[in-house]
């Protein structure tokens, strides 16, 4: 495994829309451990392919430690409510934002071994499955971010 450079907010690659994966090579599951290791080394819960410079359809989500989520070519299928929570990006270290996100959504990927799943969540990981969603589609969250929200310090 190795630890990929991340992207940082102002690169013109966090801003394309990336293409879909076509077919689970093994370049794309090595892809995927390294976009593993350089989320927990760099202490996020996501992290997206455009944000190591692939502009494939890849996503890794963990925001219970363990618990790894692998999704490739996801699609939001569901969503409904609302939340406003603190929200960063690992491309914007040290910087967060007040964001208006679905409090549910569930969303259907593919894992390596290419079988579709869908994955529901709530709070933090309804957040988290946007946000990298978004990110594939070359937004970032200061899109959905709301400017006259109180900052409080921490992460979320
Ligand atoms: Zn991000």
């Amino acid at each position: 495994m190795a630890k990929l450079k991340i992207l940082k907010f102002g690169e013109p690659t966090l801003r394309k829309v990336s293409r879909p994966v076509e077919e689970i090579t093994p370049r794309i599951c090595t892809l995927i451990d390294d976009m593993i290791e350089t989320m927990r080394a760099a202490g996020g819960c996501g992290l997206a392919a455009p944000q190591v410079g692939v502009l494939r359809r890849i996503a890794v989500i963990e925001v219970e430690e363990g618990k790894v989520y692998e999704l490739i070519n996801p699609k939001i299928i569901a969503f409904s409510g609302e939340q406003r929570e603190q929200e960063g990006c690992l491309s914007n270290p040290g910087e967060y934002g007040v964001t208006k996100r679905p409090a549910a959504v569930t969303v259907r990927a593919t894992d390596r071994n290419g079988n579709t799943y869908d994955l529901s969540g709530t709070d933090l990981l309804a957040r988290a499955i946007c946000h990298e969603c978004d990110h594939l589609d070359g937004k970032l969250y200061t899109d959905v971010e709301i400017k006259d929200a109180p900052k409080s310090v921490g992460k979320k």
